[in-house]
């Protein structure tokens, strides 16, 4: 809080919590991981955001990712104000839905043809319906710790919400999906090898992340996704990266680029939807020639490809497309900046351009999800009220990433770097 108290935003909560379980209508949204109660936003502007009490912070949050150039960026609002005024929805094909899939597909080559859906969770889990259908095989593979949305067959030893509540699995989830998920440890190339080949042709697809962003940032080991792709092209599965993180922010091209390794199928979101409902699958031709109508792996959905999120989505991947040369280059320049006020402040930390997390508590930055959960919450805690306090707003878990947009100024970087010596010094202060 910077001052103005949270009387406002504690009203807020009071009333969501009688109308909507928890108060919230996502999980990590409700503050518990850190024992608090959730700030209600007002509106945004660039890096910044103003809550129901009048406060300002720079939001290393940014809607959890999707937002790369910052809050009500003009050429997105300009671009929704008058696809809005058009008409809203019309279950009919619209000239927007071609020109976004052929800019996803300009900067992820290996998208030969595109899907649009509404949601990252729906386009990891038509991806897998498409692998499967394609193989001919049901069991799939995927990371303890990675998170591919709430589809029931990949809430298995998921990350972010999940690992926030402490609850692995959800409950609901059938256990004859759940069979079908085998989970292997993150950059354990051996364990996928032990699994791919103790279920020798029945492995549809191996789901990754290709840099882990929702247990806190693990980046990929040399090697990791060069080995998984060799892995599934010895065993005829399939290789579907999870970019709905990475997509557009590790790089232009994605995790893809950044490591050139190729997924046979990649599914991706929140940059993609320039911060509206949109998100998107694509792959190879052959592959995708599956998917209904045109072959017979169905996928549906009333609002896929909607006239107001593609016009978001196209205003913000034409700009990077653009201005690739120059907003890549400053994400990377500004993560590294609070990485190094990390390290000096003696908190372990990894960072993949402007993904990174600060893990507190562990020697080194971890390398899987059980490295991940030997970390300390209670000092996470003390650290993001310290940053609060100083109007610094980021993921209320220590498992997430922080997100920087290329509308973050170097001083407004400078003094959140300021922010995160001070709060990690309160954080690691020895508790009585
Ligand atoms: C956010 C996320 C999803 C789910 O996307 P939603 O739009 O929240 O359904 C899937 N995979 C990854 C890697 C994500 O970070």
């Amino acid at each position: 809080m910077k001052g103005k108290g949270t009387k406002n935003s504690g009203r807020l909560f009071a009333a969501a919590q009688n109308i909507l379980p928890g108060g919230v209508d996502s999980p990590v949204r409700a503050f518990r991981a850190v024992g608090r109660t959730p700030l209600f936003i007002r509106r945004g502007k660039g890096a910044r955001i103003f809550d129901a009490d009048g406060n300002a912070y720079t939001d290393y949050v940014m809607s959890w990712g999707p937002l790369v150039f910052g809050h009500a960026y003009p050429a997105a609002v300009r671009a929704v104000r008058r696809a809005a005024g058009r008409g809203l929805s019309f279950g009919a094909p619209t000239a927007r839905e071609t020109q976004l899939a052929e800019e996803i597909a300009f900067a992820c080559p290996h998208c030969e043809m595109v899907r649009l859906v509404s949601s990252g969770t729906e386009a990891v889990m038509s991806a897998v319906r498409l692998a499967r259908g394609f193989t001919g095989r049901d069991k799939i593979v995927k990371f303890a710790g990675c998170y591919h949305g709430h589809a029931d067959g990949l809430l298995v030893r998921a990350g972010s919400g999940c690992l926030t509540g402490g609850v692995p699995d959800s409950l609901g989830v059938p256990a004859a999906c759940a069979g079908d998920t085998l989970v292997a440890g993150y950059n354990d190339l051996q364990g996928v090898r032990r699994l791919l080949e103790e279920y020798r042709g029945q492995v549809a697809c191996v789901v990754v992340e290709p840099v882990a962003a929702n247990m806190g940032v693990v980046p990929p080991q040399e090697g990791f996704l060069r080995g998984l792709r060799a892995l599934c092209d010895g065993h005829g599965a399939l290789l579907l990266f999870d970019e709905v993180i990475t997509g557009f922010r590790v790089a232009y091209g994605g995790a893809a680029e950044r490591y050139g390794v190729t997924p046979d199928l990649a599914a991706y979101g929140k940059i993609v939807g320039g911060g509206m409902p949109l998100a998107a699958y694509g792959g190879r031709r052959e592959i995708m020639r599956l998917v209904a109508p045109a072959g017979g792996v169905y996928q549906a959905g009333t609002l896929s490809g909607n006239p107001v999120a593609t016009a978001a989505g196209l205003a913000v991947l034409s700009r990077l497309r653009e201005g690739r040369a120059r907003v890549y280059p400053r994400l990377e320049a500004l993560g590294a900046r609070l990485e190094g006020a990390f390290a000096a402040a003696g908190v372990a930390v990894s960072r993949v351009g402007s993904l990174l997390t600060p893990f507190f508590g562990c020697a080194r930055p971890p390398q899987n999800y059980e490295e991940v959960l030997a970390c300390d919450g209670a000092a996470f805690s003390a650290y993001f009220s310290a940053m609060l306090a100083r109007g610094q707003y980021v993921a209320p878990s220590p498992y997430e990433a922080m997100f920087v947009s290329a509308a973050h100024t170097a001083a407004q970087v400078e003094r959140t770097c300021r922010a995160v010596r001070e709060s990690c010094a309160a954080a690691l202060a020895p508790r009585a």
